[in-house]
């Protein structure tokens, strides 16, 4: 019988999550949408050297903002739990000692000291220590002890581990959908630490026991955790789950955007872009990293940036919502090869999502900003405004800046411009526009257009040398629409209001 689709999202809390983790959970999520299975959120964090308060609840809120919602795990409940493998503790112990009763894994009690000075010894040769076949027969453990002296240590309390027994010498030809077949020879892995007599399990073996507790088809990790998959796969063969193993994808890397190399945290703040969906503050540190979120991306713009790093659809598309994402999503178009980082291009996806704001929509984002700076507005004003701005940005903070001046008078008269657009001939001929604007009565932009160029046409001034200064006393500066459209906009009180003040002012 063909078995549901299940994957997981398996985080460790040590930090905020990177944007390739925010990459591998959508890819996860994507599979199960398509598949029609569940998605899984299980926190890893049996390595309580490395946990980071808060950075659960981060992962929790990105998946949230992301729009990946989870199906089964924490946060979301589920009948496989608890999915928190710090609570999942007294699962594991009897799955180590499964193993070490089949013969697959031996109690090791080498102290850190007697290991840190075998690797220096080995160093000092020119060569690398490895616990492995090769090794383990000169070292104390229970493959070499006899049964009353494990015995005796176990019960007197000696610290122990137990490693898994790497086979020796055996080529293993192993399969990931993305990658094809990989293969690696087992003496050159080492006998890795399970399991520590803290009663804590270690990554690999409380990854391997959940993914099949919580009968797991898929894993879609990153490429980092690929040399780990053989041992994996030993596991599984170990404890006699070969038939419900899941089907491993291991997804490319996501690559600086300059220069070789994983992108890094680091990176984001070389080149002034976040690597991160939310912003997060290190508890440690203090330090502050920059988020999407708050750096005023849309989700939609971030998940769809993140879905071609590594996929692609095999057309020219390349805005995609997420329905028709979970529609296309296959791991057969997710390439092997790094995928380049591109923070412009990220930005490009914003501007879309931008512009495919219905105006009424911007408008209630732009609305938001005014009411919290205490501004009055008109509605259908700030829709037309936006209608009109729109195109010329990638995010709706800078529109916002960029048409403060419709809202608020300027106070102040950008001195750059002034120098360039207000001359000598500027207050005279200032205020023969300000007459005439106050005998306009219809605003429209049609007719003040028909009106002032005929005005300019017959006094032979030249457009820009009564444009520029009027813009300025009307702005602030020389940026900003069409001026007839401003002045539609703000009316013509206004716009007599701005013109005294400017003429009386400059
Ligand atoms: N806890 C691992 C991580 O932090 C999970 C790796 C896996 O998916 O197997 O990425």
């Amino acid at each position: 019988m063909e078995r549901k689709v299940r994957v997981r999202f398996a985080p460790s809390p040590t930090g905020a999550l990177h944007l390739g983790g925010v990459r591998t959970a959508l890819f996860n999520y994507l599979f199960a949408r398509h598949y029609g299975g569940d998605f899984l959120l299980r926190i890893e964090d049996t390595d309580q050297t490395r946990y980071v308060p808060g950075a659960e609840e981060y992962i929790i809120e990105s998946l949230k903002w992301c729009g990946l919602k989870v199906d089964e795990g924490v946060g979301a409940g589920g009948e496989y739990g608890p999915y928190r493998q710090s609570e999942r503790k007294a699962i594991y112990k009897a799955y180590a000692e499964q193993l070490i009763a089949s013969g697959n894994a031996y109690y090791s009690f080498d102290t850190a000291e007697e290991l840190d000075a075998l690797r220096k010894a080995c160093e000092e040769q020119g060569e690398t220590f490895i616990y492995n076949a090769r090794s383990r027969k000169k070292l104390k453990n229970s493959l070499n002890l006899s049964p009353e002296e494990v015995e005796k240590l176990l019960n007197n309390g000696t610290s122990y581990v137990i490693r898994f027994k790497m086979p020796e010498n055996e080529e293993l030809c192993l399969h990931d959908v993305i990658r094809g077949e990989v293969h690696f020879n087992s003496s050159l892995l080492d006998d890795k630490v399970l399991y520590k007599s803290d009663g804590m399990p270690t990554y690999h073996l409380a990854n391997i026991v959940d993914d099949h507790l919580m009968k797991i088809t898929h894993v879609i990790r990153g490429e980092e955790w690929l040399p780990s998959l053989p041992l994996h796969v030993l596991l599984y063969k170990a404890f006699g789950w070969e038939d419900t193993m899941p089907v491993f994808a291991h997804l490319p890397l996501i690559l600086k955007p300059v220069g070789n190399g994983k992108l890094s945290k680091r990176d984001g703040n070389k080149m002034g872009f976040p690597v991160f969906p939310m912003e997060f503050t290190d508890p440690a540190t203090g330090e502050k990293w920059h988020g999407y979120k708050e750096d005023g991306y849309f989700p939609e713009a971030f998940i769809n940036m993140l879905a071609l790093l590594g996929w692609n659809p095999g057309t020219e598309q390349e805005i995609f919502s997420m329905q028709e994402l979970c529609e296309l999503f296959t791991l057969d178009r997710v390439k092997k090869s790094g995928a380049k980082f591109d923070p412009e291009k990220t930005k490009w996806f914003n501007h879309k999502y931008l512009v495919a704001k219905s105006d009424a929509e911007l408008a209630t984002l732009v609305g938001e900003t005014l009411t919290a700076e205490q501004l009055e507005f008109n509605r259908s004003k700030v829709e037309r405004i936006c209608g009109l701005m729109k195109e010329r940005y990638n995010f709706v903070k800078d529109l916002y800046e960029d048409c403060r001046f419709f809202f608020v008078a300027p106070t102040e008269y950008n001195e750059k411009d002034c120098k360039k657009y207000w001359k000598d001939d500027a207050p005279v001929l200032m205020k023969e526009l300000l007459e005439l604007l106050k005998s306009i009565n219809d605003y429209s932009f049609q007719n003040t257009e028909k009106v002032i160029s005929a005005w300019i046409t017959e006094k032979q001034l030249g457009f820009g040398k009564v444009m520029n200064p009027f813009r300025v006393a009307i702005v602030g500066a020389a940026k900003g629409p069409h001026m007839f459209d401003v002045i539609e906009i703000i009316g013509k009180e206004e716009t007599i209001r701005r013109m005294e003040k400017a003429i009386a002012t400059l």
